[in-house]
């Protein structure tokens, strides 16, 4: 089986080039080529030799998706790919285009174990995980196509990223190597169901993303009803994983809620949740449940004097404007299926 040249970081790179009987200094080109130039041929790396160029081809896989399919919103211009992976699979990515530049919400795994109650993504199965080639593929084929040079990265598309902890922390890594891509992982969110375990690790890791928590309810019982994941990490862990993420990092973390009609949008909601997070001087992010097939909620209409009651305590809230409704591309709407 060939190697897959995209997920190297520079040292195996080195490695690898060694084995096929290139010079250390090649890596570099190489590199360069991958990870700045974006190329996907080996036929295009014109300060090689043809031969080496020949032995390259027969040794590494360089392509790790294509495009099966393009949406565009006709409401906000965000566009929806469907890449198709080597193996078959599918998965989706969203190009959301803001005033302060583009932004990527990228997929990290074919499919989701995590079973929440008001996503798509896991309708259909856990397929695999991606490998780091598939995340960085999803940036450098989107920014190829649209011609648009994306700022900031949200993992937030279809998986869980900390399920997926190895290969997502080797895409961070390959994603702002300064000789590579080179983005500041400042301008990268990491959105997690609550896996308090992995966030402990991530937390060790100081990489300095933002961590974004899909909360959604700030008592066990509601919780539990909309993410299994709390039966396992109640919510007493998770806080004590955030309040670690914090002072470990230093990273405010971000707090997803979906309002839900009748479920979580209640004064008393918003009072409790004000009384969990408050201590940790953090960030939430209301957000309007989406229609997706499986979703039998509705979305609260109580969005504006649910926001109103958390800031009035001194919580920094906003509302999150939804895109892409049109192709759903909004949150917990990516399935990763071709109709
Ligand atoms: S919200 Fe995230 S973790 Fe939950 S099922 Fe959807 S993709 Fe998986």
């Amino acid at each position: 089986m060939k190697t897959d040249i995209l997920s190297l970081t520079p040292e195996e790179l080195q490695d690898e080039i060694t084995v096929t009987g290139g010079q250390k200094f090649r890596a570099e080109q190489i590199f360069n080529w991958l990870h700045v130039k974006k190329t996907t041929n080996f036929s295009e790396m014109s300060n090689l030799s043809e031969q080496f160029r020949q032995k390259l081809t027969a040794y590494f896989c360089i392509k790790p998706l294509i495009i099966r399919k393009k949406l565009v919103s006709e409401y906000d211009y965000t566009v929806k790919y469907l890449y198709g992976l080597n193996d078959g699979e599918n998965i989706e990515t969203v190009l959301m285009k803001y005033r302060h530049g583009a932004s990527l919400c990228i997929s990290t795994q074919a499919g989701c174990k995590m079973n929440c109650a008001f996503c798509a993504s896991g309708a259909y199965g856990f397929k695999r995980n991606l490998k780091p080639s598939e995340m960085l593929g999803q940036l450098y084929e989107t920014e190829r196509d649209s011609g648009i040079d994306v700022k900031s990265i949200v993992l937030m598309g279809i998986g869980e990223p900390l399920d997926n902890f190895g290969n997502t922390v080797k895409f961070l890594r390959l994603l702002s190597d300064k000789s590579g891509r080179n983005m500041s992982l400042r301008h990268v969110s990491l959105s997690t169901c609550g896996l308090s375990d992995r966030i402990d690790e991530l937390a060790k890791l100081k990489l300095g993303l933002t961590l974004s928590v899909s909360l959604h309810a700030a008592d066990d019982k509601t919780r539990s009803r909309l993410m299994p994941v709390n039966d396992v990490f109640n919510i007493d862990r998770l806080m004590a994983s955030c309040r670690n993420y914090f002072k470990e990092t230093g990273r405010r973390i971000s707090f997803e809620y979906a309002l839900i009609k009748g479920l979580n949008d209640s004064f008393e909601a918003a009072d409790r949740l004000v009384k969990l997070i408050k201590p940790l001087g953090a960030h939430v992010n209301l957000i309007t449940v989406n229609p997706t097939l499986k979703n039998t909620h509705h979305a609260s209409g109580n969005a504006k004097v649910f926001y109103e009651r958390l800031t009035s305590s001194g919580i920094n809230a906003t509302i999150r404007r939804t895109l892409g409704a049109d192709i759903n591309a909004a949150c917990g709407q990516l399935r990763g299926q071709e109709n």
